[in-house]
């Protein structure tokens, strides 16, 4: 046989032992999915593995994670009650200006991401939005528009300066009575990484968890390739803007279209300005596509807020990558993403690559 005969051969058996292969895992790969109402949010976890009995037991195991960020960080519940001792952002509000709290190591660390990343975003990323968002009630029955005396009036209470952590006693403090944190740009992302850890600890290798918008994927899809994931038409509940291949990483997205309102014509949604104390107006959807979940439910916020040329400036330098659309209905994104991400044909937006 010539030298070209041979390596012939070589790669043809390299093909056959790689497509068997491939079909056996195929096989022997199992899938469990589950979903649970969590963080007002649905939530839909799928992993995969050769093990069937173990999956259940693995994902019994990042719920449970999410259950007990998410007992930490709520923020309703009448003070007094077994619901409010549990969370400890519920204790911290209601001390607020009375003493700090002893926090949980999680709730910790959710506060000084961020008090790190609302110095980052020279402040378009504020925990402190608690009295601001009351207002505007977004998650009531009846959310309206409220007197912009009352945002005026409510405005100093919004203050990160303000909000004292001390790391070595593990403690928590808003100085200003009056004064309410509010994790909910980060606590679902940084639910979705403890559940994921879960899940990893457990044993498992393929994962896709989705928290309302919060897509982390753990490994490769079950064919071995990146997982492909749907970036949603802020506009057009069912068709997408953009495909995003990913990786062992996380892609969040932060819209004005998840929680609104209209009135007079005009939209009013949940993601405020924190100086303004109205909607933050420069776009319709930030999709910020990094390694932690965490981290990028909170970047997703704070980029939207921001307007695009400043967006993708931080996200640089931070590198981490994003997509968005603009409120003129622009999409562009980071360099970064241009190998992992298609643009879809036939939207109503503008495209401009980078
Ligand atoms: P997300 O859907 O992750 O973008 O988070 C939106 C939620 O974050 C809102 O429902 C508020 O609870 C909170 N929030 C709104 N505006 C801000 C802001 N400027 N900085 C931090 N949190 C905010
Ligand atoms: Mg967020």
């Amino acid at each position: 046989m010539t030298r070209r005969g041979h390596l012939l051969l070589i790669l043809c058996l390299g093909l056959l032992v790689a497509g068997v292969s491939v079909y056996l895992s195929e096989r022997r790969i199992k899938e469990y999915r589950s979903e649970q109402f969590l963080m007002d949010t649905l939530v839909s976890i799928k992993v995969y593995g050769d093990d069937a009995a173990a999956l259940p037991v693995a994902v019994a195991a990042a719920y449970g994670e999410m259950h007990r960020i998410a007992a930490l960080v709520d923020r309703f519940p009448l003070t007094g009650t077994e619901e409010c001792r549990r969370s400890d952002v519920c204790r911290i509000n209601a001390m607020a200006g009375i003493a700090p709290v002893r926090v949980d190591a999680d709730t910790l660390a959710m506060l000084l991401l961020a008090k790190k990343y609302q110095e980052l975003s020279a402040g378009a990323f504020d925990v402190t939005i608690g009295p601001v968002m009351d207002l505007w009630d977004f998650a009531g029955e009846n959310p309206k528009i409220p007197a912009s005396s009352s945002i005026v009036a409510t405005l100093p209470l919004v203050d990160s300066e303000s909000l004292e952590i001390n790391e070595i006693e593990s403690t928590a403090y808003l100085r200003k009575a009056g004064m309410k944190l509010d994790l909910g740009a980060l606590a679902k992302g940084y639910a979705t990484e403890k559940a994921l850890q879960a899940l990893v600890r457990q044993g498992i290798q393929k994962a896709l968890i989705d928290a309302g918008g919060n897509i982390r994927v753990l490994g490769s899809n079950t064919r071995n390739a990146p997982w492909r994931i749907g970036i949603k038409d802020p506009r057009q509940g069912d068709a997408l803007v953009a495909i995003v291949t990913l990786e062992d990483a996380a892609a969040v997205t932060s819209g004005d279209y998840y929680r609104y309102f209209e009135a007079d014509g005009q939209r009013y949604h949940h993601i405020l300005h924190p100086r303004s104390g109205y909607p933050a107006h420069e776009n319709m959807s930030v999709t910020v596509v990094s390694q932690d979940a965490g981290l990028a439910d909170l970047l997703s916020t704070a980029f939207f807020v921001m307007k695009g040329e400043e967006a993708l400036a931080l996200a640089d330098k931070l590198g981490v990558n994003l997509v968005l659309v603009s409120a003129a209905g622009r999409i562009v994104h980071t360099s970064g993403l241009a190998a992992h991400l298609e643009v879809l044909p036939g939207g109503a937006y503008r495209y401009d690559p980078r």
